[in-house]
C-alpha cells in the first residue's frame, strides 16, 4: 500500500464537490503534499455533457506534472450489474465501479457485483461493503475474492466511506486480493489523507 498514491479524486465538474476542485488546484495540492500518482475520478453518468471538457483539462497537464496523472471516472452499478458509463469512456479510461444506489436485496446486490467485478472495462471496485439489510459469511466473501483475482480487479481502501469493513480486508488479504488506496475526496484538504483509515490500512499484509 503506497501513501503516496491516491486513486480517488473527484473535481468540481458535477456541483457535489467543492468549487476550487479544479484540475490545476488537485495537482497542486497533490505536489504540494508529495503525492506520487493521482487518479481524477469524477463521477460520471451516460449522460454526462462535460466528459470531454474533463479529458481536455486533464490532457493539458498530463507528464508536465511531478506527480502521475491517471484520467479516470467513478460510475455507479446499477441493478442490473451495468455501469452508467459509456462504452467508449469504460474500455479507454480507468475507471472505479462503486454503489451509489442502496440494493437491500441481498441477491440484486450480489448479482450486480458480480456482474461488475466481471466486465472487462471496470479496473477498481470502490468503497465496497454490504448494506445494513444483510451481510456475507466468510465463505461468501472468500468467493468474491476468487472472484475478484479471477478477473484482474483491485479493490479500494476508501477513507470517506472507511471501507471495506475489517473482516472484508482480512478474509481479502488472506485470499491475495490487491488493494489500493483512494481518499474520495470532495474537497482539496481531503486529497491524499488517509488518517481515518490507518487502522485498516494495518491490516493488509
Ligand atoms: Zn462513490
Ligand atoms: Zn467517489
Amino acid at each position: 500500500m503506497n501513501l503516496k498514491e491516491d486513486y480517488h479524486i473527484h473535481t468540481n465538474y458535477n456541483d457535489h464537490s467543492a468549487s476550487n476542485l479544479t484540475v490545476k488546484n488537485i495537482i497542486k495540492e497533490a505536489e504540494r503534499k508529495g503525492l506520487e500518482l493521482i487518479a481524477l475520478t469524477e463521477h460520471v453518468r451516460k449522460t454526462s455533457e462535460w466528459i470531454s471538457e474533463y479529458l481536455n483539462e486533464i490532457s493539458e497537464y498530463k507528464g508536465k506534472t511531478k506527480v502521475k496523472v491517471v484520467t479516470g471516472f467513478e460510475a455507479k452499478i446499477m441493478c442490473n450489474g451495468n455501469i452508467d458509463c459509456r462504452d467508449d469512456i469504460a474500455r479507454d479510461y480507468f475507471i472505479i465501479a462503486s454503489f451509489h444506489t442502496r440494493y437491500y436485496d441481498k441477491i440484486i446486490w450480489t448479482n450486480a457485483l458480480k456482474r461488475a467485478i466481471e466486465n472487462k472495462y471496470i479496473n477498481v471496485i470502490g468503497h465496497l461493503a454490504p448494506e445494513s439489510s444483510f451481510q456475507l459469511d466468510t465463505k461468501e466473501i472468500e468467493e468474491f475474492a476468487k472472484l475478484i483475482n479471477k478477473n484482474g480487479k483491485i479493490v479500494e481502501v476508501n477513507a470517506k466511506y472507511k471501507r471495506p469493513p475489517e473482516n472484508w480486508i482480512k478474509i481479502f488479504s488472506k485470499n491475495g486480493v490487491k488493494f489500493h488506496l483512494g481518499s474520495d475526496a470532495h474537497s482539496l484538504n481531503e486529497i491524499g489523507n488517509y488518517e481515518s483509515i490507518m487502522k485498516l490500512i494495518k491490516l493488509i499484509a
